[in-house]
């Protein structure tokens, strides 16, 4: 099996037959000719059932977290969803205490109407994740590193006490890329990707991925969901994600390189009250982090001394980082993910979150200086 690194630079990449051409091709067609009796020569039928472009990037994403079977969906959140929606109904689901926001709304407002009962746990707490399993828990949903509070939950661990249980370990491993984190080596069942982020890398393309250990029946009724309910991205978006994913291991060292950097120079300000980094030493769950993952990515967040009022200031003064949502992308974003959440947030007031983009580091470091200094 080749490396990452390998597989990444030529995905997609072969002469076309048609052509020669390097560079994959982008098929838009909505339609493919069967045959009379309905038999598929190519296996194409229609475009929300599978095209060439989506299968194309799929392989690559299964490739790339060596899984049996990858689905692109047309958002993250539209492949999480999928994924909630094919379980069993009445089934009951452990969330972790800090992911995506959105999650967390959605358990609030659509499980009931799904069916789905939902207790949210601090999945940094092996033994809270014990005593909170049921027996008709079918779904444990991590997320490591987590969004906003980089919280790094095992992985491994994870997955002996859901699999104990006859339960499924999905990882929304967003913040960390198959080059820096592999979920499934580690005994995951469901890799979860929002591909809007570091896999475009380039803030232009929204995408989600399910990636599966095991075609299973799980797997199937995802797809079949898809299909039917029309969660399908474009055939754009999904050559787009391909053409991210060539430079995604260069990408990600960079980010890494430059996080790394802006999260040492925080460490060690005055006005900075704490820093969330799992490459940092004093991270709660650094050695955890140290063990599953490659590097520790280009996502951090960090308090600052005075609160809310004084984050909002530091935020406002920045130059570089550019007061954005989302993440992943080649420029720097700064977001106060309170102000974002809204009344429903566990987020502290202090706390503003950081996307280290591909500037160079000293220009990070000199932005984040002054913006800290004024006021
Ligand atoms: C952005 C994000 C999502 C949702 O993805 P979309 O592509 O915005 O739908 C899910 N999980 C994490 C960790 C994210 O950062």
């Amino acid at each position: 099996m080749s490396r990452i690194e390998t597989l990444a630079a030529r995905a997609g990449s072969r002469p076309d037959p048609a052509s020669g051409a390097l560079s994959p091709p982008l098929q838009l067609a909505t339609t493919f000719e069967h045959t009379p009796d309905g038999q598929l020569p190519q296996g194409f039928l229609y475009q929300r059932y599978d095209n060439p472009t989506q299968q194309e990037t799929e392989q690559v994403l299964a490739a790339l977290d060596r899984a049996a079977r990858a689905l692109l969906f047309p958002t993250g959140m539209a492949a999480g969803a999928t994924a909630l929606q094919a379980l069993p109904p009445g089934s009951h689901v452990l969330l972790c205490d800090d992911s995506y926001f959105t999650f967390r709304v959605l358990a609030a407002q659509q499980f009931p109407r799904w069916g789905l009962e939902c207790t949210i746990v601090d999945f940094t707490d092996l033994d809270a994740v014990r005593a909170a399993l049921r027996p008709d828990t079918a779904l444990l949903w991590a997320e490591t590193p987590s969004n906003p509070l980089l919280k790094v939950s095992d992985i491994a661990a994870l997955a002996d006490i859901a699999h104990g249980a006859g339960a499924r370990l999905l990882v929304d491993s967003t913040f960390a890329p198959a080059v820096i984190q592999q979920p499934l080596a580690l005994g995951a069942d469901i890799v979860l990707h929002s591909a809007t982020k570091y896999l475009g890398g380039h803030g232009d393309v929204m995408g989600g991925v399910l990636a599966f250990a095991d075609d299973d029946e799980h797997a199937a009724a995802c797809h079949q969901l898809r299909l039917m309910a029309g969660a399908t991205a474009s055939p754009f978006a999904a050559w787009l994600i391909l053409r991210g994913v060539r430079s995604l291991p260069a990408r990600m060292d960079w980010h890494c390189r430059n996080a790394r950097r802006v999260a040492e120079f925080l460490a060690g300000h005055a006005k900075v009250s704490a820093v969330h980094y799992p490459g940092l030493a004093s991270h709660p769950q650094h050695a955890v982090a140290a063990a599953q993952m490659r590097d520790f990515g280009g996502m951090l967040s960090f308090e600052v001394a005075g609160g809310r009022e004084a984050a909002l200031a530091v935020a406002s003064r920045m130059q570089l980082f550019t007061n954005a949502t989302s993440l992943g992308s080649t420029e720097s974003l700064v977001e106060h993910r309170a102000s974002i959440e809204g009344p429903a947030s566990t987020t502290p007031g202090g706390l503003l979150r950081l996307s280290v983009g591909l500037e160079h580091a000293d220009d990070l470091v000199a932005d984040l200086e002054q913006a800290l200094a004024g006021g």
